[in-house]
């Protein structure tokens, strides 16, 4: 049983020696659902988006940044953001730090590596969390810096100490290249695209000891994140019927010693032909709806989860607040409130009937129509309600659990199951059995 906390939220940092690198260069460590993951397969390689996560189709998104960041580097991500704008129907509205609803949180600094919340999977977090982060240790002018820390007489090979050594020392040399590439490619995540390497059969990793060491050793992963970073393979389904491209911008480089086949690649610049297209597909300007488009649910002003252990009734009362409308395409929604322990792992359970995936919890298949709104517990109104008998649950010997709630669809048509729409969880609490 994966964790959940380690899979929505939790940031490491990171960072690869590249072969042609002076000093270690930080690697995109986005994480993808794992929903997405697929067995691998042969196919053909294509593009791939997550379209399950995508943004309406003409979204104005709201951005801001988060305390920190200089002004120079903030004008840099803006204006690289905005590449994307000219392919896709979507804007970027950059507002005030102090905005109270955001869609997407930047924040520069320094430390946990580059990453993006996938599309709208922005929405499992708080309005006081990130959703882009963006290592500014990394943004820095790796030749200049080394050309300092050479003249203070420090032979190689050379370290992040060195860096910040000689950045504390002369600041502000910006490598505005590699910034454009990382932020190009991290809106792209936040826009729902995924990485390139991960098209079926589009690399061919050694996946041995020898590279999984590699990784622990230079990066601090152990196997379940290189898979996820470095190997994952998405399901032929996301490809969206784009040929492979090596110069998208949402692809990893990769070094000859971890592939099977000697293929090598290094890092891109530019949105390449492939990437426009694919946006443009998924975010069209000329029609209101993408031809891509897939059963979706969205969920708004989510302002409560709450969680009344009854005496009475003898179970857990679960009730969320929030607004749900679907789109004009007609999937299966489960509504699904899980046990886990204080440290985010779901209870396991050999009960049947409640249960999900073989983890402690109550589920509601709803029947929504296209095209619907619907609000739930809003106001007086109290029109769900998801109950969880004592009795029906694994014991829990005084030990705190948390409630996870979360919305799943499937899409039957695509044959597409369990795809994340909404997720959310309390606090630890004391449930008396
Ligand atoms: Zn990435």
């Amino acid at each position: 049983m994966k964790k959940f906390l380690v899979l929505l939220f939790v940031m490491i940092f990171i960072y690869k020696n590249g072969e042609a690198q002076k000093f270690p260069k930080a690697t995109c460590t986005t994480i993808v659902s794992e929903a997405m993951l697929a067995e691998v397969d042969t196919t053909k390689p294509r593009g791939v988006s997550d379209n399950y996560h995508t943004w309406e189709n003409g979204s104005v998104l709201l951005v801001k940044f988060m305390p920190g960041g200089s002004k120079i580097l903030r004008e840099k991500v803006i204006q690289f953001a905005k590449e994307w704008e000219k392919h896709a129907n979507i804007t970027f509205k950059f507002v005030a730090d102090t905005a109270r609803f955001t869609n997407l949180r930047i924040k520069l600094g320094k430390g946990y590596g580059h990453n993006s919340a996938v599309g709208t999977e922005a929405k499992f977090r708080a309005q006081d969390q990130l959703t882009i982060n963006f290592d500014t240790l990394f943004f820095a002018d790796a030749d200049y810096y080394v050309e300092v820390v050479k003249k203070m007489g420090i032979v190689p090979p050379y370290t992040l100490d060195h860096l910040l050594m000689a950045m504390k020392k002369d600041p502000f040399h910006w490598n505005i290249k590699e910034l454009g590439r990382v932020v190009m490619h991290e809106f792209g995540h936040a826009l729902g695209l995924l990485h390139e390497q991960s098209y079926p059969g589009a690399v061919n990793w050694k996946k041995t000891d020898s590279v999984y060491n590699y990784y622990k050793e230079t990066q601090g992963w152990d196997r379940d994140l290189v898979d996820f970073n470095v190997f994952e393979v998405s399901n032929q389904f996301y490809t969206n019927g784009t040929t492979y491209d090596a110069k998208s911008i949402m692809h990893y480089s990769i070094s000859s010693w971890q592939t099977t086949d000697g293929f090598s690649l290094k890092d891109n610049y530019e949105l390449s032909a492939g990437d426009k297209t694919l946006i443009a597909a998924l975010y069209p300007k000329n029609q209101k709806i993408s031809a891509l488009t897939v059963p979706k649910v969205d969920i708004t002003n989510f302002t409560k989860l709450n969680v009344v252990s009854s005496p009475s009734r003898n179970g857990l009362v679960i009730t969320p607040t929030f607004d749900l409308k679907t789109n004009s395409k007609l999937g299966e929604v489960y509504f699904v409130a899980r046990l886990a322990d204080e440290d985010g792992y779901f209870i396991k359970t050999t009960n049947p009937y409640y249960s999900w995936g073989g983890t402690a919890a109550v589920y509601l298949k709803m029947n929504l129509l296209p095209n619907s709104k619907v609000s739930y517990n809003k106001g007086t109104k109290k029109n769900l309600e998801l109950f969880l008998p004592f009795d029906q649950i694994p014991p829990l010997y005084g030990r705190k659990v948390l409630v996870a709630f979360a919305v799943y669809l499937d899409d039957v048509v695509n044959q597409q199951k369990d795809k994340l729409m909404y997720f959310s969880a309390t606090k630890p609490l004391s449930i008396t059995q």
